[in-house]
């Protein structure tokens, strides 16, 4: 029997086991060729077939059509950062933003290096602990990027702005993890390594009429309508990486897609809130409850003395990635879609008989 923690890490995150065990097994010959998916070209039908695979379950799950364009990019969320106002954001425009977090904050820096921008909301004065309510951007913005979750101050928007300018997201932390209208949104982005796959895989799903917006002058790479036009694979894409996609895609699909997803996802975020909810002068929230992230759940206990023991010894006992941002502190649970039902109700009973064992 292999080893197996119960891995609570905010990203690169927990993978599915049924997936790590299908790479595994197609590692050394994928399905017959005799070459790893590691070595083969990604021009070969083999890779073809993955990365359109990919792109279609994308649009499956998310219930869009084909004029969303499904991308595979490299680069990390964090170059979205600065591709998202670089294609959207010209002269005579404002692009809006919304400050929620440090990863807002960080797609704020970017923007305003390349263009004019506006903050329109922003919780940062509150220690961003909650998600701004009637969110507006001004009249003909370029655009209004939000943060759908909030990965290290742990705040998620339980319903999206409505506006009348394209909605942008940065979901990195949460994409497929809740029923959203994924159709509402004209550029959405997401680091693959929190919910969908590994490290080093970007999806950008974007839609039709946002590509003609994409000034020929910008470098060829960080122009989206390159990689649409040529399915992401305009050069070698992260190949690897989204073999890896495509495997956990499927595999959100045989849970019952991304409703069946929510259902259990619903049932996790209530175990470990519930800690808060009713422990709530040992387990110290740190955001408002109706901002609460289901994802990533963040919290206080009574002294950092307290947070360094539960931390160890929780890993003892085999449950990792508790640590809080080191921006932070404190301790914050990951649940994303790969984490089961059975290790968040562990961790919970594990936290209650911590709490019992050292009382503050
Ligand atoms: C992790 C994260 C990022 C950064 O992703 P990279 O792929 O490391 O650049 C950006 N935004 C959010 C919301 C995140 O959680």
């Amino acid at each position: 029997m292999v080893k197996r923690v119960f891995n609570f890490g905010p990203g690169p995150a927990a993978l599915p086991l049924e997936v790590l065990k299908v790479a595994q097994e197609e590692l050394l010959d994928y399905r017959g060729t005799g070459m790893s998916i590691l070595e083969i070209s990604h021009r070969s039908p083999e890779y073809e077939d993955i990365n359109n695979q990919a792109i279609s379950l994308m649009r499956e799950l998310m219930g869009v059509g084909e004029n969303y364009h499904v991308l595979f990019l490299g680069g990390g969320a964090s170059t979205q950062f600065s591709m998202i106002p670089m294609n959207f954001l010209p002269q005579g425009k404002v692009g809006a933003y919304v400050d929620t977090g440090t990863w807002s904050a960080k797609a704020i820096k970017e923007a305003e290096k390349l263009g004019k921008v506006e903050v329109v909301a922003s919780s940062k004065g509150d220690k961003y602990s909650y998600i701004p309510k009637d969110i507006k951007a001004p009249n003909g913005a370029a655009y209004l990027h939000i943060t759908s979750n909030n990965t290290i101050a742990g705040t998620q928007y339980q319903d999206m702005p409505d506006t009348d300018v394209p909605l942008i997201c940065d979901m990195s932390s949460d994409i497929l993890s809740r029923r959203r209208d994924f159709g509402k949104f004209s550029v959405i982005y997401a680091g693959a390594q929190k919910n969908i796959g590994p490290a080093g895989c970007t999806a950008v799903i974007i839609r039709d009429e946002m590509l003609a917006k994409c000034p020929d002058s910008i470098p060829t790479m960080l122009n989206y309508k390159t990689h649409a036009k040529e399915k992401s694979l305009y050069n070698t894409p992260p190949a690897f990486a989204v073999y890896i996609v495509k495997l956990v895609l499927e595999w959100v699909k045989k849970q019952g897609g991304v409703s069946a997803i929510e259902k259990v996802n619903a049932k996790k975020k209530d175990v470990i809130g519930g800690l808060i909810d009713q422990h709530g002068d040992y387990f110290k929230g740190t955001v408002q409850q109706a901002s609460r992230s289901w994802a990533n759940i963040t919290m206080r206990l009574p002294t950092e003395d307290l947070e360094k023991k539960l931390i160890a010894d929780a890993k003892a006992a085999g449950f990792i990635g508790l640590k809080g941002h080191r921006s932070v502190g404190g301790i914050r649970v990951s649940l994303y879609n790969a984490m089961t039902l059975e290790g968040a109700e562990k961790l919970a009973a594990f936290m209650l008989d911590f709490m019992k064992k050292n009382p503050k």
